[in-house]
């Protein structure tokens, strides 16, 4: 099996994050997104600063005051913490169609395709999040979703300063057991509160230890989920990366830094948004026949339609074509969006063309595989382009 790149990407109090975007007088002051001390009132995110005082996550707001007086208290603003959200998923699926989206701000990537080494495409990654949204992540990278997920929460935990850590940690091909052994065994999937209490009072704490346990003490503790347990330990985990939304719709959507109301404009980011759309679906060789377009306006209204065809398809042309009917048919003029997003939906394998007297879909659909070979052979170059060209204008980058 060919050693596999997989990164764990989280971003850093990400509730708290947004509010200081929102409102700079934030950054760096001990605050919390939070419910109201009276009551039942309780902390979603606090900020670095306010960290420091020992506040953290789904404390009672009474009690985090009580630790940091001085705690600013921000209401949630949740659409908004959805929109950035969809921002930074939107940059992972430039790295890979492989995204699993784990939470609101967390996801596993799998950029084995990639031919960078992990570190580099960790910065770049982190960078373009950063560039694009301006909020900070922390990145763990190995050779499984397991391995990559503990080192970022390690890497994340091992960061006190009071600033956002955007950690970068990687575990080398090989040193999985070695990283995870000194490790406490709750780090670890599958240990639980209850199994962890039991292996403590038997005087294992570590991962490595755990690794170490005969076939019949790992039986006592899991059942017959004890060889899981110890590969798991020594740092092997086949799971793959599973994009699970996209069985049912392929979809790409863009921000644009100004809102626009021009609808040249706005069909030049259709007409990118379809290509990577289709692009995606060839990949995965599915196709589909419902496309859809998501529009947010300037005041985040957001409507999203859709328009069944008679065929099943992947190809970009068609797939734009459908969005720009929609698009000309609904989108209210004068009215600046900030937002356009394409979708393929009701998804399936594309139907070869068995019959000769039909071969028109499948010799585009072949020409299109043929294009998209030609830009996995560009792919290496795609991240340090898009790198270059993200400032002018971070749609237009393949
Ligand atoms: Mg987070």
């Amino acid at each position: 099996m060919p050693i596999r790149k997989i990164l764990h990407l989280d971003l850093d109090a990400f509730f708290a994050s947004v509010e200081e975007l929102r409102d700079p007088s934030l950054a760096g002051i001990p605050f919390a997104v939070g419910g109201s001390p009276t009551g039942r009132g309780v902390i979603t995110s606090p900020s670095y600063a306010a960290r420091v005082y020992g506040v953290r996550s789904a404390m009672p707001t009474a009690k985090a005051l009580s630790l940091c007086p001085g705690l600013k208290l921000v209401r949630g603003s949740y659409r908004i913490y959805s929109e950035y959200s969809d921002r930074v998923m939107a940059i992972l699926d430039d790295f890979s169609p492989l995204v699993e989206q784990v939470s609101v701000d967390e996801a596993f990537v799998d950029v084995s395709d990639l031919p960078e080494p992990v570190k580099e495409i960790c910065l770049e990654l982190q960078s373009r999040v950063f560039s694009q949204t301006g909020l900070p992540c922390s990145i763990g990278g190995a050779t499984s979703k397991l391995v990559a997920k503990v080192a970022n929460d390690f890497g994340k935990s091992s960061a006190r300063t009071g600033k956002a850590p955007r950690k970068i940690t990687i575990v080398a091909p090989g040193r999985e057991a070695e990283f995870l052994a000194p490790l406490d065994i709750q780090a670890l999937w599958g240990v639980g509160p209850k199994t962890a209490a039991k292996l403590r009072s038997r005087g294992i704490t570590t991962i490595g230890q755990l690794a170490t346990l005969s076939e019949t003490e790992l039986k006592q503790h899991f059942g017959s989920h004890w060889e899981g347990m110890r590969n798991r330990a020594l740092g092997i985990d086949q799971s793959k990366v599973h994009s699970d939304s996209e069985l049912k719709s392929v979809s790409n959507e863009t921000t644009f830094h100004e809102d626009s109301a021009d609808i040249n404009y706005l069909l030049d980011q259709l007409r990118y948004l379809a290509d990577k759309v289709g692009y995606r679906l060839r990949k995965k060789n599915l196709a589909g026949n419902v496309v859809s377009i998501k529009l947010r306006y300037s005041d985040f209204t957001t409507i999203t339609r859709q328009i069944s065809l008679n065929n099943l398809t992947n190809l970009d042309d068609e797939i734009f074509d459908s969005a720009a009917k929609l698009l000309r048919k609904h989108l209210l003029p004068g009215k600046a969006v900030r937002l356009i997003g394409v979708g393929v939906n009701n998804l399936d394998e594309p139907a070869r063309q068995l019959s000769m007297f039909e071969p028109k879909l499948d010799r585009k659909e072949d020409l299109a595989i043929a294009l998209d070979k030609l830009k996995d052979r560009y792919g290496k170059e795609i991240i340090r382009r898009a790198s270059s060209l993200h400032k002018k204008n971070d749609v237009n980058m393949d």
